[in-house]
Formats: C-alpha cells, sequence, structure tokens
C-alpha cells in the first residue's frame, strides 16, 4: 500500500503534539514534553485505499539544517499556528517560504492548521486572516482544536493532506 510521509511544523506550544496524539488516539493529553521529536507510524482508508502514513512530529524549535532535513524527509506538511498566539501565524509564512526552496522546483502539498479553535475568548488571529493566508498559500484551511469533542477537522486535515500528496 502507498506510504506518505507527513511532518508537523510550527512554533512550540502551538500543539503540534496534541493534534497528532488527537489524530492517533482520539484523546487529548494535557501535557507532552515539548522538546520530544517523534515518529509515528499509522494505517488509515482514505477514499477506498489503505495509506500508511509515517508522521514527524518536530519539536519547533529545531535549527535551520535540522528544519531542512526534515522538510527533505517529509512528502507534505501540516504547518500549525495556535490562533491565541499571533506570533505563531507570523511564524507560517517563513516556514512555507523555506519549504519552497527546499522541495524546488516541486509544489509542496500542504495543509495549514489554526489550533486552540476552544480558547475563543482569547483568539488573536481571525478565522479570515487564517483564510486568507491559505488561499495565499493555495492549500486547504482547518480551524480546529486539539481537546474540543469538535475535534472533527483534525483527522480531516490530515487525511487531506495525504489525497494531496497522492494527487501529486
Ligand atoms: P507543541 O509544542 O506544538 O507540540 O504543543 P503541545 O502539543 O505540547 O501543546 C502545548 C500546550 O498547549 C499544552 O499545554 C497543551 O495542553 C495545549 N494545547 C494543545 N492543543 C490545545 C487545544 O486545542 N486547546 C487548548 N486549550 N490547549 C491546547
Ligand atoms: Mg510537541
Amino acid at each position: 500500500s502507498p506510504e506518505v510521509k507527513l511532518a508537523v511544523f510550527g512554533r512550540a506550544g502551538v500543539g503540534k503534539s496534541a493534534l497528532v496524539v488527537r489524530f492517533l488516539t482520539r484523546r487529548f493529553i494535557w501535557e507532552y514534553d515539548p522538546t520530544l521529536e517523534s515518529t509515528y507510524r499509522h494505517q488509515a482508508n482514505i477514499d477506498d485505499e489503505v495509506v500508511t502514513m509515517e508522521i514527524l512530529d518536530t519539536a519547533g524549535q529545531e535549527d535551520i539544517q535540522q528544519k531542512e532535513g526534515h522538510m527533505r524527509w517529509g512528502d507534505g506538511f501540516i504547518l500549525v499556528y495556535d490562533i491565541t498566539d499571533r506570533g505563531s501565524f507570523e511564524e507560517v509564512a517563513p516556514i512555507r517560504t523555506l519549504l519552497e526552496e527546499v522541495k524546488k522546483p516541486k509544489n509542496v502539498p500542504l495543509v495549514l492548521v489554526a489550533n486552540k479553535s476552544d480558547l475563543e475568548h482569547i483568539r488573536q488571529v481571525s478565522t479570515e486572516e487564517g483564510e486568507r493566508l491559505a488561499s495565499e498559500m493555495a492549500c486547504a484551511f482547518y480551524e480546529c482544536s486539539a481537546c474540543a469533542d469538535a475535534s472533527g477537522g483534525v483527522a480531516e486535515a490530515f487525511h487531506e493532506l495525504c489525497r494531496e500528496v497522492r494527487r501529486r
């Protein structure tokens, strides 16, 4: 069966590990070692095809060489920011720029995920801003929460990224 390598990028603390764990276990883990980098294997049936995903949960504090190594490794990328942390939103475009450089001349399958939508009361980045950034990057956009029940968007983001990779 086809294998796709997916890497999750974003500033430390945006919820990369929580999203990956939610996707894999449907559970939420409150505390997760922020310095830990892990890879997971996961099989899913996507559009009647069994796809094996290898998922790299990056630590978010790598130096540039490590980042580029992860980018060369991956077929598709989940770029995550936290709606309560504007700085994390501003870090997305530079990650995308580096991806384009590393992967050139290919165009890079990616999805944009706005996490922590349960924290509406301390939101710093509007949904419209997220949508605009996704449309600039020509990718799908999901606003979701790793900890809320309404976390359907999390699986949808991973599956859509697999489809994007398989289309190329
Ligand atoms: P990472 O550094 O990007 O891997 O972030 P973590 O997954 O370790 O999460 C950082 C912190 O944010 C932890 O305290 C998590 O419990 C919290 N967190 C992650 N996702 C969410 C979410 O969707 N909502 C809320 N309220 N907290 C979250
Ligand atoms: Mg983490």
